[in-house]
């Protein structure tokens, strides 16, 4: 868990090799087979966990300012997290404090909830492009596209054809993004029905939580099995060589949010970005400021 030297002391920062971890085998896929309880590659605990995070503040951030400065010389690189899972696997808690991490100017935060009548006249891809992140940015999408694929398919809000055919349209639109410069990464925060019950019951327990619960969560949760068989589907088309799916153990809060903040670190890392060169001489400008004495 040793992995970065900041300030010359070593320390614990994120998960090491959480892509390789938390990738999907080839193949079906079997949530079955993902324990939402799990921790992998981390053996520390919720204290040592949220050390962790902390840790990794610094370079985050730092990153961050390369992924903009690289922007503002003429760059096109970005980045974009899809956040997908049921209600309460935490995509809110995810936003706050991996997301958070960074600053907030160079980030952008779009929640997708059911389409507006203008937006389902349109092609369902329309309104996720017209918020795909600028050069520079680190975009947030807290649901998707997925879900035309998801509750579209469990609640047949579409005719089977054509939610066939959003596989494949996704899958283009995402190498499209791809080959403009954007590194995707998508995350599904995969919770236990238990889990989830749980969470939903505290939510009514709380004066403070109850304004985000809706008894249409009580109707999709009666749901969870198809839900379950959508997400699989869409995890094993959608998974590809550009734009993988990873799925994330997020029972224990803590493990999810270090988990996803490491996949985000992870991928700025291998943008391999570089502070630019400055395209003025910089010891003449440091003599002309040394000779203005005002
Ligand atoms: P929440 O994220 O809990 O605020 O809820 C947003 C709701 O919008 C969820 O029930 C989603 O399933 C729903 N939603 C998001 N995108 C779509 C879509 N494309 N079609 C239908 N419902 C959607
Ligand atoms: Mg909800």
């Amino acid at each position: 868990m040793t992995d970065t030297t900041v300030d010359d002391a070593t320390v614990t920062t994120g998960i090491p090799g959480v892509g390789e971890l938390l990738a999907l085998p080839p193949g079906p896929v079997d949530l079955g087979a993902v324990d939402p309880e799990g921790t992998p590659g981390f053996t520390g605990g919720k204290r040592d966990g949220k050390a962790a995070l902390e840790a990794m503040a610094d370079e985050m951030v730092e990153l961050q300012t390369k992924l903009a400065a690289d922007a503002y010389t003429g760059g096109h690189r970005r980045l974009l997290l899809v956040l997908q899972g049921m209600d309460t696997s935490g995509k809110g808690g995810v936003v706050k404090h991996a997301v958070g991490l960074f600053d907030a100017g160079g980030v952008r935060i779009r929640s997708f909830g059911a389409p507006t009548p203008e937006e389902l006249a349109h092609d369902f891809l329309w309104r996720i492009e017209r918020e795909t992140p600028q050069a520079g940015q680190i975009g947030i999408f807290d649901r998707s596209h997925y879900e035309d694929v998801l509750i579209g398919r469990v609640r047949s809000l579409a005719p089977p054809e054509e939610i066939e055919r959003r596989y494949g349209a996704i899958n283009d639109f995402e190498r499209r993004l791809v080959d403009d410069g954007t590194v995707v990464v998508k995350c599904l925060l995969h919770i236990s029905a238990d889990e989830q019950r749980e969470r939903l019951l505290a939510r009514l327990d709380d004066p403070r939580k109850r304004w985000k619960f809706r008894p249409e969560d009580v109707d999709d949760r009666a749901l969870w099995d198809d839900y379950r068989a959508a997400y699989e589907v869409a995890l094993e088309r959608c998974s590809t060589e550009w734009a993988p799916w990873y799925v994330v153990p997020s029972n224990r809060k803590w493990y999810r949010t270090l988990a996803v903040a490491s996949l985000l670190r992870d991928a700025l890392r291998s943008m391999e970005l570089r502070w630019p060169e400055p395209d003025y001489d910089v010891e003449e400008q440091r003599r002309r400021l040394e000779a203005d004495d005002r």
